[in-house]
């Protein structure tokens, strides 16, 4: 914690739920319902959030280079690709039961006891698999199983000569994706730090294999900048490098991204060099030959791949953990997300001083001159004070005040979140200013 007098980080868990909630960032889904099985609905705020975390992760990932392209593959395709891909064999959770108070527990997650009761009795652990499945047309027969993708990835490795072909890239060359998956999580926990359906954003960067350690280490410091860029503070993240008996099957070499959550240091990302695992794999199911032919040299080649995949709903709410503060503006205290105004649901609030007729057609010129540059809010309830307060707390990082002088002057104010600092702009140029805040 940052502010005077800032939160315990014991108590900030709670803090960030509650003020996802009451402002409408994450709400429990079907919560009319009771809630369902810790599933998660994006309110305004957060379906802005979350939609800027992705673009700012395609943005770098995508739009600012020259050697990644973009998919968006199915959700639902041909089960023949978790056969070779090792999820119907493979991608599985040790599962464990409590025979005291039959909870159920991931035996790697836990100790000798059970979390909940504290008893030892528990049962052998045995293999759960994460995938969901369902049936792709009216009949639920063996033919017709389908799985929800438990990862974006295996869309890029089938579409590797599709991208190849149509695109005319080369080694080195990504390709990347962002959406939805789905894994059966035996204990969903934290929030929506491990949920059952999430976002993932991930990138499969092929290479010629001589290279694979080279362009590993690249991606490793690629991503930390990211985070590091959009405002994860230094102390508050890190590189783990996974120790050999822990890489997975396909892996020469595995570091996670961590950062540091209110309950310890846990994943936001995982950076692998999966080698030529995956294309061989479908290579040898498909009967396709997934390589690359080097015209220059004449060489065909198996390229390898290097996998950044991170996770945007975990990732979202590491950047609010991070963001979040309290601290004290003229002898009183106020929440303050100090989000990066890139990440921040609403870049600009337009308020209006008072309800007044005059004020608030002028308010509305001003908001819709604004509107096609970045998200506005626009709010004329409560006194100016408590109001920004209100956005101060959703990390809206300028507040833009039409007063009566602006009837005259032509200008408005223009607050800035952190500094709570005050500067008169003339609405001529207020487009031009924002504009250059917005960088
Ligand atoms: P874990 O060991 O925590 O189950 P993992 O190592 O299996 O995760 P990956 O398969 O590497 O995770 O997935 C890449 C990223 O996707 C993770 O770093 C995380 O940000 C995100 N992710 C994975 N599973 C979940 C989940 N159940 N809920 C939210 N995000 C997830």
């Amino acid at each position: 914690m940052t502010g005077e007098g800032g939160a315990p980080s014991d108590d900030l868990m709670e803090k960030v739920v509650n003020l996802c909630k009451r402002r409408g960032f994450i709400f429990p889904s079907a919560e009319i319902y009771g809630g369902f099985r810790s599933t998660y609905d994006y309110g305004p705020l957060g379906a802005n959030m979350l939609r800027n975390v992705k673009g700012a992760w395609w943005r770098s990932m995508v739009q600012e280079r020259d050697d990644v392209v973009g998919i968006d593959a199915a959700i639902l395709s041909s089960p023949r690709i978790w056969e070779a891909s090792g999820h119907l064999a493979n991608f599985t959770d040790p599962l464990v039961d409590c025979r005291n108070c039959h909870e159920r527990w991931r035996a790697d997650k836990i100790g000798e006891s059970c979390p909940n009761c504290g008893s030892t009795d528990l049962t052998e652990p045995r293999a759960f698999n994460l995938m969901f499945k369902t049936y792709a047309g009216p009949v639920e027969e063996e033919a017709t199983v389908a799985y929800l993708r438990p990862e974006t990835a295996q869309g890029m490795f089938v579409n590797f000569l599709n991208v190849l072909q149509t695109t005319r890239k080369h080694p080195p060359f990504g390709i990347a994706q962002v959406g939805k998956s789905f894994r059966n999580e035996i204990t969903p926990q934290n929030f929506v730090f491990r949920t059952r359906e999430f976002e993932q954003m991930e990138l499969e960067y092929f290479v010629p294999p001589d290279q694979a350690q080279k362009w590993f280490e690249y991606w490793l410091d690629e991503r930390m900048r990211w985070y590091r860029n959009l405002g994860i503070p230094e102390d508050k993240l890190r590189l783990r490098h996974h120790e050999p008996d822990e890489l997975s099957h396909y892996s020469a070499g595995t570091a996670d991204v961590e950062f540091l959550f209110p309950w310890g240091w846990d994943e936001l990302e995982g950076i692998a060099n999966r080698t030529d695992y995956d294309l061989n794999a479908h290579g040898a199911r498909s009967g396709e030959k997934l390589e690359y032919f080097d015209q220059a040299s004449g060489e065909r080649y198996v390229p390898y791949v290097i996998e950044p995949a991170a996770g945007a709903t975990r990732t979202m709410m590491a950047f609010l953990l991070a963001a979040y503060d309290e601290d004290e503006v003229g002898g009183e205290r106020r929440t303050v997300l100090h989000l990066d105004h890139r990440l921040a649901p609403y870049q600009v609030a337009v308020l209006p001083l008072s309800k007044n007729d005059a004020l608030v057609p002028l308010s509305r010129t001003v908001l819709q001159k604004l509107q096609p540059l970045c998200m506005c809010d626009f709010d004329v309830t409560q006194s100016i004070g408590r109001r920004y307060r209100r956005q101060d707390e959703i990390g809206t990082p300028w507040c833009v005040t039409v007063d009566f002088d602006s009837l005259e002057d032509e200008a408005v104010t223009v607050r800035d979140r952190d500094t709570t600092e005050q500067v008169r702009v003339p609405i001529a140029g207020l487009d031009d200013e924002v504009r250059r805040r917005l960088g």
